[in-house]
C-alpha cells in the first residue's frame, strides 16, 4: 500500500466516523488498535521527522523501520504530548505507527518542547549568533 508519486497534497485526514467518547479499550481491544494502526502504515514506522532524524532523503521521508517481532513498532498517539489517560482511549485513526527509536527521540523532542514553553531557564548567548 504504498502511495505513488503523485502525493505531494497533505493528505486529508479522514474524520473520525464517531466523535462520542470511546470508552476506555481493554488490553484485548488495545492489541487490535495496534494492529489496525500498523496494518494502516503498511508495517513500516510513519516517522517523517519527528524524530529530528533526516528520514527526507530515505525512502519516501519516511523512517524506514519495519515491524518485527524483535522490534515491534509503537501505536503512540499523533500527538505524543497527549496525556497517558487521554491517550489510551484514542481511536486508530489518532494513532500512528512509530518504531523504538523514533518514538524514544521524538519523545525527548517532545518533553523538550514542553520545557521550552515554560520560562526560559537559559536564554541563547547573544554572542553565539551568527
Ligand atoms: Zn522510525
Ligand atoms: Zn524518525
Amino acid at each position: 500500500m504504498i502511495a505513488s508519486g503523485r502525493d505531494s497534497h497533505p493528505r486529508a485526514v479522514p474524520a473520525a466516523r464517531t466523535r462520542r467518547e470511546a470508552p476506555a479499550v481493554t488490553s484485548a481491544g488495545r492489541e487490535e488498535i495496534r494492529s489496525a494502526v500498523i496494518g494502516a502504515a503498511s508495517g513500516r514506522c510513519q516517522c517523517t521527522g519527528q524524530c529530528g532524524r533526516p528520514h527526507a532523503r530515505l525512502g519516501e521521508g519516511r523512517c524506514e523501520a519495519e515491524d518485527s517481532i524483535l522490534a515491534p513498532l509503537h501505536a503512540v498517539p499523533r500527538d505524543l504530548a497527549a496525556p497517558l489517560d487521554q491517550a489510551v482511549r484514542l481511536p486508530a485513526a489518532e494513532l500512528v505507527a512509530l518504531c523504538d527509536r523514533c518514538h524514544e527521540l521524538a519523545l525527548r523532542i517532545t518533553g523538550r518542547r514542553r520545557q521550552a514553553a515554560r520560562p526560559a531557564e537559559r536564554g541563547p548567548a547573544l554572542w553565539e549568533l551568527p
